[in-house]
């Protein structure tokens, strides 16, 4: 058994947001390649995600596949999760605890995958990674942090709500795709974060 399905088999049991435990469905740990190449990490299960136990297959999920699609990834090549894997109640945003007691899972996500690119879906995902960064400022372009690329964009569901966001979105996704295509040589800065130049 791999590295990813051991940790899943942990996850989906984890009580440790007992206001999130007595919330929840079920835990949604994550869902997609074990070797994918980009990782996209949103900000927490849904209504239809806590029904189904897979992450982005709402309206905002939708969108997302949509937007792979302009770059001719399929949902199965790549992996998805969220900072929190526990739908939140009335969809409120994560607290910082609970961000705090997921994170070891992601971690360990992101230990066993490896991706080349970790793609941070929104505010609360860009700020467990690149507290210093805004969104609004660093959407479309990527950093690397640590040995880690990580890519910024608005989260799909934002767009749902303002669809000038739309557009954006897809010049990100765009975006990226010359990222992994190029495989572009981004210059290391530790700890600091540096912003590419090729955008
Ligand atoms: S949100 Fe994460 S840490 Fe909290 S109960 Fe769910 S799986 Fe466990």
């Amino acid at each position: 058994m791999s590295a990813l399905e051991d940790l899943r088999k942990e996850i989906v049991v984890c009580t440790r947001c007992k206001t999130l435990v007595a919330s929840r469905t079920q835990v949604v740990p994550g869902d997609g390649a074990e070797d994918a190449p980009v990782m996209f990490v949103g900000e927490a299960p849904g209504f239809n995600e806590d029904k189904q136990g897979i992450p982005f297959v709402g309206q905002a999920g939708s969108f997302l596949n949509e937007l792979l699609a302009f770059i001719n990834l399929k949902r199965e090549q790549i992996f998805i999760t969220n900072i929190i894997k526990c739908r939140p109640p009335e969809n409120r945003e994560p607290l910082p605890y609970e961000i705090q007691n997921c994170r070891p899972w992601l971690d360990g996500q992101i230990a066993a995958i490896k991706p080349k690119v970790i793609v941070l879906l929104g505010r609360y995902a860009m700020a467990s990674f690149l507290p210093d960064k805004s969104i609004s400022k660093v959407h479309g372009t990527a950093q690397k942090v640590n040995g880690i690329t990580y890519f910024a964009m608005y989260h799909p569901a934002a767009a749902l709500y303002q669809q000038s966001l739309k557009e954006t979105l897809k010049n990100d996704m765009l975006k990226l795709g010359a990222i992994l295509a190029d495989k572009p040589d981004v210059s290391e800065t530790k700890p600091q974060t540096q912003q590419l130049s090729m955008f």
